[in-house]
């Protein structure tokens, strides 16, 4: 079994302990790459810093909606330049949370217009989270669509899922599903993603699967996720996770094989 955990914030430094461990764990369970994802201007130095020691692992460079109110003029420049790399291979995350609101609703929409049209200028896809906003959101894409991107830790229902994708954008699956209870929606949703558009990811440390909740979370967890999701599905593990993997390689560019 090949698994792309599509969206890991392995630079936590509640991996600083064991993040090499934890890489060897996540292996032996089959997982064979991830995109690395950069949540402000700093942690997206980091992914870059770490891609060249951890490998298989594809940063991406971005200002989180819970940070954008410190995206001024001269930090959004340097997140344009790291975000030039070739190596980078998405802008993100970025996104609107309007249920947490760590930010203004104006400095978030803004902070994130600017990231969607730098996704545009640099050709690379775009890295979305959306909380109690996806009205907000569609909108915004539907002035780019068809948009390349996902939406990470997608937590809609079946509809918005069916928006999203129309709109051309993938669709990532966290550990939500493999909780019993309030994730009825979100379960529905995982079943009727279009093939091709589906992923899965862990978004460690945050989000433990239904064994080790209260935990941190780590990529070796992912199994947990991609079980359920085929259950949902009525396939097999194997096949969620190669389909999911193939979805990943298309969506980013990654330079991997498509064909196991
Ligand atoms: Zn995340």
């Amino acid at each position: 079994m090949r698994i792309i955990d599509s969206h890991a914030h392995l630079f936590f430094d509640s991996f600083d302990d064991d993040r090499e461990a934890m890489l060897e764990r996540a292996g032996s369970e089959g997982i064979a790459a991830y995109v690395h994802v950069g949540t402000d201007l700093e942690s997206s130095r980091a992914v870059k810093r770490l891609a060249v020691t951890m490998p298989n692992t594809f940063p991406t460079v971005g200002v989180h909606p819970h940070d954008s109110a410190g995206l001024d003029e001269a930090t959004f420049d340097a997140v344009r330049t790291e975000a030039m790399a070739p190596e980078v291979v998405a802008v993100g995350e970025t996104g609107l949370d309007f249920f947490k609101n760590y930010a203004s609703r104006d400095v978030q929409i803004h902070a994130f217009r600017q990231q969607v049209a730098l996704a545009c200028e640099l050709d690379k896809p775009l890295v979305i989270h959306c909380r109690d906003a996806f009205e907000e959101t569609a909108e915004i894409l539907g002035e780019i669509a068809p948009v390349r991107g996902v939406m990470h830790c997608f937590t809609g229902d079946p509809e918005t899922a069916q928006l999203f994708s129309e709109l051309g954008l993938h669709i990532s699956f966290a550990a939500q599903v493999t909780y019993p209870k309030k994730t009825e929606a979100i379960q529905a949703a995982a079943r009727i993603v279009p093939e091709d558009r589906l992923l899965v990811e862990t978004d460690c440390p945050f989000l433990p699967p239904q064994p080790f909740r209260g935990r941190r979370n780590e990529p070796a967890y992912i199994v947990h996720t991609v079980r359920r999701l085929a259950e949902l599905r009525q396939t097999t593990p194997e096949s969620i996770a190669e389909t999911t993997a193939r979805n990943a390689i298309a969506l980013f560019r990654l330079p991997l094989d498509a064909a196991l």
